[in-house]
C-alpha cells in the first residue's frame, strides 16, 4: 500500500486538517500553517497542537504529515531585509513544525532575483545553517523543493539543490521533496523508462542519505520544458498516467509521504477522484495501456474538473 494524500486546508481550526485527510483516507498529507501568502505567523496554543497529535494518531494512526513552507519566504535573496524576514520565517516554520510532529517541513529554495547563481546557493545556506545552528529540538526535517525552473528561481536542477546541501552538511536535518510537475516543467523527459531512470538517479544522488523524504504527485498543465509551475489532475496533464505507475511501483518511493497538490474547490471531488487513479495504478501488475476501461472512465472524469 503507498503513502498517498492529499495537502489539505486548515480552515476551522489546524486539527480540522486531520478530518479532512481522514475524510479520504489519506495514508499522509500535507498542510500550510497560515496563509501561504502572507508574513502574519499564527501562534498555537499547547491545547491545539495537542489536539491536532491526538487527531492524527486517533484518526489517521499516526500518518506522516508534511507542512509546506510559506511561499513569500526567500533565503537566497541578495536584498538584506528580505533574507532576515525569510530566516526569521523559516525559523517559526521549523520549530511548529516540530511542535506538531511533521516529518518534513517543505521549502522552495528561493529567488536569485538576476544576481549570480552561486551566490544565492550560498546564501540559502547561510540562513538554513543558521537557523539549524539556533538549535531545532525535534525529528522534522526541512526537504528541499525543485521547482519548474521559471524566472530566476533555484531548484531546477539537482545541481542547485545539491550544493545547497552540500554546504548546509547536517544530512540527518535535511531532505528532499520532488514534485512530478516541476521535474517535466523543468526539463526532464520523465515519460519512459530511460528518461524515468535516469531523472531519478540524478536528483537521489545528492539526496540526503540518497533517498527522496517526500515526493509531490501533479500532472502538469504545460509541456516538457516549459518552466511553468501549473499542476493539473492526474493522468489528464503533459505527464499521465505512465510515469505515475511507474513511480508508484518503485521500492524507492514505497515508505514516503506521496501528495497530491491538484487543483480543487471545496465540496468537489477532485481530490477524491485523484486518489482513486493513484491506488487504481498502484494496483495495477502492468503499465497502464490504453483499453483500461476502469482508469480511462475515473480519467475521463476528472478532464471534467481541468482547469481553464
Ligand atoms: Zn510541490
Ligand atoms: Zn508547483
Amino acid at each position: 500500500m503507498v503513502m498517498a494524500g492529499v495537502h489539505v486546508s486548515i480552515a476551522g481550526g489546524i486539527g480540522e486538517s486531520v478530518s479532512r485527510a481522514s475524510r479520504l483516507s489519506c495514508a499522509s498529507f500535507q498542510i500550510f500553517t497560515h496563509s501561504s501568502r502572507t508574513w502574519d505567523f499564527p501562534e498555537f496554543t499547547d491545547e491545539e497542537v495537542e489536539d491536532f497529535r491526538e487527531r492524527c494518531l486517533r484518526e489517521l494512526s499516526g500518518a506522516p504529515f508534511l507542512i509546506h513552507a510559506s511561499y513569500l519566504i526567500n533565503i537566497a535573496s541578495s536584498r538584506p531585509d528580505l533574507v532576515l524576514k525569510s530566516s526569521i520565517a523559516l525559523n517559526l516554520e521549523w520549530e511548529l513544525a516540530n511542535r506538531l510532529g511533521a516529518t518534513g517541513l517543505v521549502l522552495h529554495p528561493g529567488s536569485t532575483g538576476g544576481e549570480p547563481v552561486g551566490e544565492a546557493l550560498e546564501r540559502a545556506s547561510e540562513v538554513i545553517l543558521s537557523v539549524i545552528e539556533k538549535g531545532c529540538s525535534g525529528t522534522t526535517r526541512l526537504l528541499i523543493e525543485n521547482t519548474a525552473g521559471a524566472g530566476h528561481t533555484l531548484g531546477r536542477n539537482p545541481q542547485e539543490i545539491g550544493r545547497i546541501l552540500e554546504l548546509v552538511g547536517h544530512s540527518e536535518k535535511m531532505g528532499i521533496c520532488l514534485d512530478s510537475c516541476h521535474l517535466l516543467a523543468s526539463g526532464y523527459e520523465i515519460r519512459n523508462e530511460s528518461g524515468y531512470s535516469e531523472t531519478i538517479s540524478r536528483f537521489l544522488d545528492i539526496a540526503p542519505r540518497g533517498k527522496a523524504d517526500a515526493f509531490h504527485l501533479n500532472d502538469a498543465y504545460a509541456g516538457l520544458g516549459s518552466s511553468r509551475d501549473r499542476h493539473t489532475h492526474i493522468g489528464i496533464g503533459h505527464i499521465g498516467p505512465w510515469f505515475f505507475w511507474r513511480l508508484l511501483h518503485d521500492q524507492r518511493f514505497s515508505d514516503i509521504p506521496l501528495v497530491l497538490e491538484t487543483p480543487k474547490k471545496e465540496g468537489t471531488p477532485e481530490d477524491a477522484l485523484n486518489l482513486r487513479v493513484i491506488r487504481r495504478l498502484s494496483e495495477m501488475d502492468f503499465p497502464p495501456e490504453k483499453n483500461n476501461a476502469d482508469l480511462d472512465h475515473l480519467i475521463d472524469q476528472l478532464r471534467e474538473f481541468s482547469p481553464k
